[in-house]
């Protein structure tokens, strides 16, 4: 059975021009620089991006703790939303791995303030003072909120001021890009060194890249070894990334739109209160009144819709490629059915 998965945009499987692109994809042991398929597509992402170069990196997680590892060194302070998935996510990495001291601060729905920033930032020399080695962002942010780019301008000026570089987890900065209708490239300006997935919304099996400018890109290059990331014909997987980001970056508009037809659909109960402004591919709601979560997942699972329970009380429904308005159509159907049995 071929089930509708609105868990998440990381359950895209790739299209079959994406197969096909992987299983005659040209190429070389990426370690010795020899892999022309990798090449052309962190040459093409640095391009989309504005910045000077890219690499190639396993994963979202492995992309932002590759970004701490490479700004700062050990025992250095990062400032960062304590929502963000740095902190949240990705299984206490920095401490482990870069050695990194995170200092989380609140965030106004997933934007840093500014004024907030700028105090936290370690002024002066002191022997019982960390270095404040990197501020780090995170659009379009994991509760599906956009951060506008105003806000980023007054990060920008702080972080310039006290010379502070900018790390951006840009996971889903396409989808950012797309509700903001400009280019990532315009997002990304503000950070020195930027993250994003190619097997979210963009429907690569595997990969994400980390871009910025050419010396921290090297620099980068000899940590990834480090972390175990050097990978060999990694071209198989760039292949399916070169169309990710030749392809499926124009089509994301739909995925938002498919978003805000199920809020709608959804606001139809009475009992549901969609929690969130949805402006990305997500949907978070709340469903008040009585019923049984599990026995709510169970039924729509055994009706071929994957769904993850909510997390305190709140669910979130991904759109996504796989996702076609007439599947919204069938979950709300099925929705409709569970709730009037309820009754
Ligand atoms: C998904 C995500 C990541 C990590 O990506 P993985 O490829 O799952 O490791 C990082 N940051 C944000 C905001 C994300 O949504």
């Amino acid at each position: 059975m071929e089930f509708i998965d609105l868990r998440s945009d990381t359950v895209t499987k790739p299209t079959d021009e994406m197969r096909r692109a992987m299983a005659y994809a040209e190429v070389g042991d990426d370690v010795y620089g020899d892999d022309p398929t990798v090449n052309k597509l962190e040459k093409l992402a640095a391009e989309i991006l504005g910045k000077e170069a890219a690499l190639f990196v396993p994963s979202g997680t492995f992309a932002n703790q590759l970004a701490l590892f490479t700004h700062c060194n050990r025992g250095d302070e990062v400032i960062i939303g304590d929502d963000y998935h740095i902190v949240q996510h990705e299984a206490g990495a920095a401490g482990i791995i870069s050695g990194v001291q995170l200092r989380t601060i609140e965030t106004d729905r997933g934007a840093l303030i500014p004024e907030v920033v700028e105090k936290k930032i370690r002024k002066v020399e002191d022997i019982h003072y960390p270095k404040t080695g990197l501020i780090c962002l995170e659009n379009a942010h994991s509760n599906g909120r956009v951060i506008k780019l105003e806000n980023y301008e007054k990060i920008r000026n702080i972080a310039e001021k006290y010379k502070v570089p900018i790390h951006l987890d840009g996971a889903r900065i396409f989808n950012a890009a797309t509700f903001l209708k400009i280019q990532a490239s315009e997002i990304a300006k503000y950070a020195d060194s930027v993250s994003f997935c190619l097997s979210k919304g963009l429907c690569a099996p595997v990969g994400s890249l980390l871009v910025g400018e050419k010396e921290f890109i090297e620099k980068a290059r000899k940590k990834r070894k480090i972390m175990g990331g050097g990978l060999r014909q990694a071209g198989i997987l760039a292949a399916a990334g070169i169309i990710a980001l030749e392809k499926m970056i124009f089509r994301l508009e739909e995925d938002h739109e498919n978003a805000k037809y199920l809020a709608q659909k959804l606001l139809n109960f009475d009992f549901i209160e969609i929690v969130e402004d949805v402006e990305i591919n997500m949907v978070f709601f709340k469903i008040n009144k009585q019923f049984e979560e599990e026995d709510f997942v169970k039924y729509l699972f055994e009706n071929g819709i994957k769904i993850n329970p909510s997390d305190d009380g709140i669910f979130r429904f991904v759109t996504h490629y796989w996702i076609k308005k007439k599947d919204i159509d069938y979950v709300i159907e099925k929705m409709e059915k569970y709730f009037t049995a309820q009754q």
